[in-house]
């Protein structure tokens, strides 16, 4: 299953951030325009077989077909396989008295994986989060909460809500709002402070997705956890650049003084840096795949070196 809704998502990763239809017309090679048969079309094995080029032109078939078909599977599979232990485990965790079923919550983690890998990828090739992904996303999350509790403050908060489903789904609508209006604010303020648009609205839309799927404790996590990914990322990338730079200035000025040659290489760093997009929602949706499978043993564990 994973698999075929891996191969899926690669339809939806080339054609959904350019509008066209994730339905019709069938597979097609970008270059020559052929049609891809049936048996050039088996996940992960044909792009083996054909040793990642088209049969008829010859053209290079990114490797990152097979990569989202395997990443897909993989998902898929410990969605089925952690789904137990995550249903004994949650009636501990929740503030109210409820036996979630191991197969709705297996169905949710691999709904979550399908999503967040389509905008994971999409925002890597065309720096786009397509609405198509987020907006269906954010309303599953919020009917998911329905049938798989979800823990947060609406217990504490509205103590008078009997049911548990109105409980969860109140906890699913926090998380949304919570993840979202981080990054709205922080969308606002990097516009205020720098005067161009730093962070995307896909990113909200993302967030919201990820809040309303995970709940508040775990929007937290990701928040944190996408961060640190994304500052390490832009801080490798502004060192790398500075380097290449620095060398090729030594090459070019042999005779100019380090510290000049370091600092004029550390300004044009600066300045590729500035115009450069970092793709935060890879970040946020990598650090949400994550703590969807190990988010609360790494709450637990953090907690737990305090005791
Ligand atoms: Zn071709």
């Amino acid at each position: 299953m994973g698999l075929i809704f891996g191969s899926f998502l690669n339809v939806c990763i080339y054609r959904m951030p350019r509008e066209l239809s994730v339905v019709s017309p069938g597979s097609a090679c970008p270059v020559c325009e052929a049609p891809i048969a049936a048996y050039d079309n088996i996940p992960v094995l044909s792009w083996i077989i054909l040793r990642g080029k088209c049969r008829r032109c010859k053209a290079p078939i990114s490797p990152r077909y097979a990569a989202v078909e395997l990443l897909t599977a993989a998902l898929f599979l410990l969605s089925y396989l952690y789904a137990p232990a995550m249903a004994n485990a949650l009636p501990q965790q929740l503030n109210f008295p409820v036996s979630p079923n191991q197969y709705l919550i297996a169905l949710e983690l691999c709904v979550l994986s399908f999503l967040l890998i389509g905008l994971i990828f999409t925002d890597a090739e065309t720096k786009l989060l397509p609405d198509l992904l987020t907006k269906p996303g954010i309303a599953l999350g919020l009917i998911f909460s329905l049938f798989v509790p979800l823990d947060g403050p609406a217990q504490r908060i509205l103590p008078m809500l009997a049911n548990w489903r109105v409980i969860s789904f109140f906890n699913s609508m926090a998380g949304a709002i919570l993840g979202s209006a981080f990054i709205m604010g922080v969308a606002l303020l990097y516009e205020a402070v720098r005067g161009t648009e730093g962070m995307g609205r896909g990113d909200v839309k993302l967030m919201a997705l990820i809040g309303a799927f995970l709940g508040v404790k775990l929007t937290l996590v990701v928040l944190v956890m996408g961060s640190v990914i994304g500052s390490l990322f832009g801080m490798s990338l502004i060192l790398w650049v500075w380097l290449k730079r620095l060398a090729r200035r030594r090459k070019r000025h042999p005779a100019e003084a380090g510290s000049v040659s370091r600092s004029r290489a550390w300004q044009s760093a600066t300045l590729i840096y500035r115009n450069f997009e970092i793709p935060f929602g890879v970040f946020l949706g990598t650090a949400a795949l994550f703590s969807a499978f190990w988010g609360t043993a790494l709450v637990h564990w953090y907690a737990g070196m305090y005791r």
